[in-house]
């Protein structure tokens, strides 16, 4: 199924995973999406690592989490290092596999500094890569979008023109970066409807649990932290469980608000932890069940 048209039934709750080290048994993540498995969500993401790394066992995941537990799959692909041909490769082993839905992106600069892009790259900007998967095959596409600006746009309004023309080459649906103050969101799609952008959005979501964690995220992307959540990591940083207690309440308010608020999905970064996103979908059960009784109406 695409995604695109689970958002006829909104909101969409989907989960993302990042698959192990290549050095690490694939099987450790079985465990991992059994757990998730039983959150019902409506589509489970794996990430795709840019620069190497984790990238080998995206596509088997994505294979097992639809082929075997029949979730809908989202393959992540990042081309700032791809070929087209690589593309092509890994757009065959989806097909095989019955995965009709890809997150076209970019993916982040390694972030050695003598790095500097070949010239000859078949791919600048994920717009690049969409308009290549469209021109391939019936893939549904989403992209990446950027509430707070992406790190390295030139101003709001490039950044906001950039993502048009990913929405005009093909992209069906959107997931934002994280942020930790709705109020991102909200003046987000506001300006996304001045722009004409109607696709659908899901708004990615972190369940903050580790300080140094977050601290790391938020100067690579340039998410900001806001003062409130500034005090929970001060305050609780020597004290996991603390500090989980408290992300997991951040998490689950900001969640509440934007459902409130007629979100079209929630993506949750699961960073691979089932035991917190669990705690959240229990926490918002009654209002998962409030839309879905919605729905059937
Ligand atoms: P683009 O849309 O290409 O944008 C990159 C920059 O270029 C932006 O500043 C944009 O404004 C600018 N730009 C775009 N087009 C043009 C143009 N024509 N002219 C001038 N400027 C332009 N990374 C991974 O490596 N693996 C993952 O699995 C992964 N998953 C992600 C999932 C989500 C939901 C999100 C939000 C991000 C994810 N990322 C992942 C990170 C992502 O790769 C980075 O944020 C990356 O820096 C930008 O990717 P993009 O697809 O948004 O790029």
């Amino acid at each position: 199924m695409k995604i695109r048209d689970l958002f006829i039934n909104k909101p969409v709750i989907s989960l993302e995973i990042f698959p192990p080290k290549p050095e690490t048994p694939i099987d450790t993540i079985f465990d991992t999406i059994d757990a998730l498995s039983d959150l019902k969500p409506d589509f489970i993401s794996v990430t795709y690592g840019a620069a190497g790394g984790s990238k080998h066992y995206t596509v088997q995941i994505a294979d097992i989490i639809k082929n075997k537990y029949g979730i809908e799959a989202l393959a992540h692909l990042t081309c700032i290092n791809s070929t087209k041909k690589e593309v092509e490769d890994i757009l065959q082993q989806l097909k095989k596999s019955n995965i009709e839905n890809v997150l076209a992106l970019r993916g982040d600069r390694p972030q050695d500094e003598s790095y500097i892009a070949p010239e000859d790259n078949d791919y600048k900007y994920a717009s690049d890569l969409i308009a290549h998967i469209k021109s391939l095959g019936d893939f549904c596409i989403g992209a990446a979008c950027y509430p707070e600006v992406h790190i390295e746009a030139e101003s709001c309004i490039a950044d906001l023109r950039s993502l048009k023309r990913k929405v005009e080459l093909g992209a069906d649906f959107l997931i934002t970066q994280l942020f930790l103050d709705n109020n991102f969101y909200f003046d987000f799609i506001e300006k996304i409807g001045i722009m004409d952008i109607s696709i659908p959005v899901s708004v990615g979501i972190m369940p903050v649990i580790n300080k140094k964690q977050i601290e790391r995220i938020t100067s690579l992307c340039g998410a900001s932290i806001p003062t409130k959540f500034r005090r929970i990591l001060d305050r609780y940083e020597n004290n996991p469980e603390a500090l989980k207690e408290a992300g997991i309440a951040y998490a689950t308010e900001q969640i509440i608000d934007l459902l409130s608020s007629g979100v079209d999905g929630i993506h949750l970064y699961t960073m691979n932890k089932p035991e917190v996103a669990r705690k959240i979908i229990k926490q918002i059960s009654s209002i998962r069940s409030h839309f879905e009784n919605l729905n059937h109406a």
